[in-house]
Order: structure tokens, then C-alpha cells, then sequence
């Protein structure tokens, strides 16, 4: 059998792995050039590959593809291998044949990396052998050839959902939904609400789908669609009979015999979506039995992620805070709802079609200041230019990280939450991010 891996970042290195280890013929292809790290580890698997090339001979022999979940469809050499009919597979459905492990699979447009991080906490202080793999760390595929863990908890973007076919979560977790990536779904919001859904397709009614009840996006496709997995909602706007929920400021999850409750004000990440993101994790852990003490302690420890509503120094009694990965309207919004105290707002980027109205109540509110960070910020002046009373352009981010030190009084918060994504003048967010914080610790 052979398998050709398409992409030589960390799932493809990882599936080339698995696969030669079950004794597939295995050809790894990156039409981009593979990391010199990466290029060791395949050199010490004895795993043949090309890079800057796709060569078709070498390609079009396999028996099954697996695509790498940056690739898009369009792409000439996918073109090929459909009309072939080669088998295309995502690294967690060719993954999936080769283990037993019971799976947490989490997805969602906002909250992914946030709520698997947290989840994959709280199992693994309840006990659990659970690993953590999806998009984040070391590749599923390469950890289940390693065969380490019993259970793992999954973060899984839509383009990794797009290529399973009998994967099923036991427990999937859909964060929100709001419209994001459009490109790769022909602009169509349906088709990425649908493309999320996926998790849940080959889930039986032994399984468990946990899902935001607020989110309307949510609540309109499981009206018109149907799953076989036991539904979990999670709120925190009204009172539910099955599923997690908030009152008087407790989280209420009353999924089992044994209540589950908790003040928001013990969790250690701040924000109503962070609320949201516990309710979700502790659910799955209620789900698992893990002892309710340890849940709570669980959820008040945790250390949060990097470049999500990151504290990252007090400076004259000015907090700065880094949300750099705030690259949609959505996860800004929660940003800004966050604050609790007179905002200098870091914005902008690459604007992917944003509508920005749905923010203005909350800069109203919140926001005394806003510096526009892109290369282009007509948009942003255009929307916020009279709501604020100052509004500056910045062209790096050193500038704009001196000109919200200027305006900046005692008690004010600094918050970078860009709405955008980096690529006019960073790498990525996560360029972005560090290029914030060096700032902020140069000042
Ligand atoms: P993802 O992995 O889905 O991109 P992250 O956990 O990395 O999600 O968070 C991305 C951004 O969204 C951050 O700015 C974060 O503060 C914000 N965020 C986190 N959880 C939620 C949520 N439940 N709803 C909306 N925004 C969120």
C-alpha cells in the first residue's frame, strides 16, 4: 500500500511516521520547503520525500492521500488525485484506523485552542493518561505511533473536519460558530456551519455533543439537521434542564447524578467567553466522572494561553494585555466586553470582509482610545473615527505600543485585539504578539 503525505509540517511528518510504521510504502511531497528539523526526523525514519516540487509520477501511484489541513482543494495536484480518484484523507481519519484511544474532539470558530488546553488540564489532574494533540503541539498521528495515551483531547479546524470520514469524537465540543475562513467554503456561510457538523456526523447515541446554546448559528442548524449523539447544551443566558448554565454567578452543570457548581469569579481566565470555554471543558470532565474538587481546582489554576487576553505587565498602573490571536470581530468582542476598566484600544490588520458595527456599543462603552495598526485603516477610521475622541494610525508595532503609553492614564488598560489578521506587517499573530510584548517590556 502506499501512501503519499502531501504538506511536511507537523501532521504530515507525523502521518509519514504512523504510516511507514504500519508498514505503508510512504512519500511525503511539501510544494513550500520542509523545515530542516523536520527534514532530520524524516531522513531518521527512513521516509522518502521532495520538497519545492510536487512530482506527479511519485504521487499519482498512491493508494491513499493524506492532505495536509493547510492545503486547499484547488490546488492543481488535489485536482489530479480527485480525478483519479485517489482516497484523500485528513491526518485524524488516516490516524484513526491505528488506535483505540477515546477522543475529545473540539472545534469551533473562536475558543478552540483555549478549551482543549483547558480540558486536556482538567483530565489530566483528574487522572487521566490523556494527550493533547489537533492543531496544537505534537501530531496525532505521530503520539499514536508512539501509542503513550489511553485517551486525547483534539483540537480540530474545520479543514481537519472537512477530511474525516468515520472519525467520531466520543465527546465533540462545538465552541461558537461565526464566519470565518469564507475563502475556503466559496463564501458561503452554510458550508463552513456544515463543514463544523462534521464532528458530529458518525457519533452514535453513546456519544456526547456539547455545544454553545446562546450561538445562533448552532441553535438554526440543529433545528433543520439531526445527530445520533446525546445533545449537551451549555448557556450563559438562560436556565437549562440538561447541560451546564449559569445562576447567580455559579456555574451549574447538572449533567449527572452529582450537581456541579462553582462561582465564576474562582476561574483563573476572565471573560464571559471564558465562562463559556469553562462550562464546556468541566462539562466533558463531569462527563468523564473526575471528582468535582478537582474540576474546581482545575479551573481556578489554569494558567491561560498565550496571546489570549494575556497579562503581560502593569506599567504605571496601566495593565497591557495581549490578544493577539484575536483575529476575527467575534473574538475581539469578547475582549472588549471583558474590560473593566477605560480602554486604549491596538486594532487592525488584515481585515477579512469585517463588520465592525456589531463593536461599536462596546467602544462606546469601553474604548477612549484607538490606534490603527495596518497597513490599511480607512475602514476602521471610517467606522470608529467619531465614537472616539482619539484615534491614531500606526505603522509598527513599536509606534503604536508608545503612542497608547502617551495616552495611557493610571487605571486605563492597554488591549492589542487586533479584529484582523497579521500578515501586512508581521509574520503572525504569534510574530505579532511577541513584537507587542518586547515592546511593552522595552518601555
Ligand atoms: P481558536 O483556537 O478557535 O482560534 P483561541 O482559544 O485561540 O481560539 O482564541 C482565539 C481568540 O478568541 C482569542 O482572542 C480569545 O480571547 C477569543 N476567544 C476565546 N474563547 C472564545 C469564545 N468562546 N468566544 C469568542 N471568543 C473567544
Amino acid at each position: 500500500m502506499r501512501l503519499v503525505v502531501l504538506g511536511g509540517g507537523e501532521s504530515g511528518v507525523g502521518t509519514a511516521i504512523l504510516g511507514k510504521k504500519k508498514g505503508y510504502d510512504v512519500f511525503l511531497s511539501d510544494f513550500g520547503k520542509i523545515k530542516n528539523n523536520y527534514k532530520e526526523v524524516l531522513l531518521l525514519h527512513k521516509i522518502k520525500f521532495e520538497d519545492e516540487k510536487h512530482t506527479e509520477d511519485l504521487i499519482l501511484n498512491a493508494n491513499v492521500v493524506m492532505k495536509s489541513p493547510g492545503i486547499p482543494d484547488k490546488v492543481p495536484i488535489i485536482k489530479k488525485i480527485k480525478e483519479k480518484n485517489i482516497p484523500i484523507v485528513s491526518e485524524i481519519e488516516f490516524t484513526n484506523q491505528f488506535t483505540d484511544a477515546v477522543t475529545i474532539g473540539i472545534t469551533g470558530s473562536n475558543g478552540k485552542t483555549t478549551t482543549t488546553m483547558l480540558t486536556y488540564h482538567l483530565l489530566k489532574q483528574g487522572g487521566l493518561n490523556v494527550g493533547l494533540a489537533g492543531n496544537i503541539g505534537k501530531s496525532y498521528a505521530w503520539q499514536v505511533s508512539e501509542g503513550k495515551y489511553d485517551s486525547y483531547v483534539l483540537e480540530l479546524s474545520s479543514f481537519q473536519l472537512d477530511g474525516i470520514e468515520t472519525y467520531k469524537p466520543h465527546i465533540a465540543i462545538i465552541t461558537n460558530i461565526s464566519p470565518d475562513h469564507l475563502d475556503r467554503y466559496e463564501y458561503k456561510y452554510e458550508k463552513y456551519i456544515a463543514s463544523k457538523f462534521r464532528i458530529t456526523m458518525n457519533q452514535t447515541e453513546d456519544d456526547f455533543l456539547i455545544y454553545d446554546a446562546d450561538d445562533e448559528a448552532i441553535a438554526n442548524w440543529l433545528k433543520n439537521n439531526s445527530t445520533r449523539a446525546k445533545l449537551v447544551p451549555f448557556s450563559i443566558s438562560k436556565p437549562l434542564d440538561f447541560g451546564a448554565f449559569l445562576e447567580e454567578n455559579n456555574i451549574k452543570i447538572n449533567t449527572t447524578n452529582e450537581n456541579f457548581d462553582m462561582p465564576t469569579s474562582q476561574l483563573s481566565l476572565e471573560g464571559k467567553h471564558n465562562v463559556k470555554n469553562a462550562m464546556a471543558a468541566a462539562t466533558v470532565a463531569q462527563l468523564l466522572k473526575i471528582r468535582k474538587d478537582t474540576i474546581r481546582e482545575s479551573l481556578s489554576d489554569f494558567q491561560g494561553v498565550e496571546h489570549r487576553l494575556e497579562k503581560v505587565l502593569k506599567i504605571q498602573n496601566v495593565q497591557y494585555i495581549n490578544d493577539s490571536k484575536a483575529t476575527n470581530v467575534n473574538a475581539t468582542f469578547f475582549a472588549l466586553d471583558s474590560m473593566t476598566t477605560p480602554t486604549v484600544w491596538i486594532v487592525g490588520g488584515v481585515d477579512k470582509g469585517n463588520d465592525y458595527t456589531e463593536l461599536l456599543s462596546l467602544v462606546n462603552e469601553k474604548v477612549k482610545a484607538i490606534i490603527c495598526l495596518g497597513i490599511d485603516n480607512a475602514k476602521l477610521i471610517e467606522t470608529f473615527g467619531g465614537v472616539v475622541d482619539v484615534l491614531v494610525e500606526a505603522s509598527s508595532m513599536v509606534e503604536a505600543v508608545r503612542q497608547a503609553y502617551k495616552i495611557a492614564e493610571k487605571g486605563d488598560t492597554v488591549l492589542l485585539s487586533p479584529a484582523c489578521a497579521s500578515f501586512d506587517l508581521f509574520e503572525n499573530y504569534e510574530d505579532r504578539g511577541r513584537q507587542f510584548k518586547q515592546a511593552v517590556q522595552n518601555l
